[in-house]
């Protein structure tokens, strides 16, 4: 990590790879420390990790605000035609029992 902060000391505006490359580590190796928290991305601009779906650059979570919001409207997609199966299920089910 002193290495690390050294370079980071002397150049804030390194991206990841270029960082990578002087510490002698896998871009990958500073994504995971950034998405551990273990390095702190807020002083240095250009640091960033990448989302899980696209790769796009990110500088917290896990996901791009794109993919974030895709996966919300898809969950609730997903909810809500559940909710519509089950009011299905059930007014079947009532319509059923009346008949008995
Ligand atoms: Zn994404």
């Amino acid at each position: 990590m002193n290495l690390m902060e050294k370079e980071l000391r002397s150049n804030r505006k390194l991206t990841t790879e270029e960082l990578a490359e002087r510490v002698s580590e896998k871009p990958e190796t500073i994504r995971s420390w950034i998405r551990k928290g273990k390095l702190k991305v807020y002083d240095y601009p250009n640091l960033a990790d990448a989302c899980d779906l696209c790769q796009a650059p990110i500088r917290k979570g896990k996901l791009c605000t794109n993919c974030s919001m895709r996966i919300k409207s898809e969950v609730a997609h997903v909810y809500e035609q559940e909710r519509i199966m089950q009011e299905r299920k059930r007014r079947e089910n009532s319509f059923l029992n009346k008949r008995k």
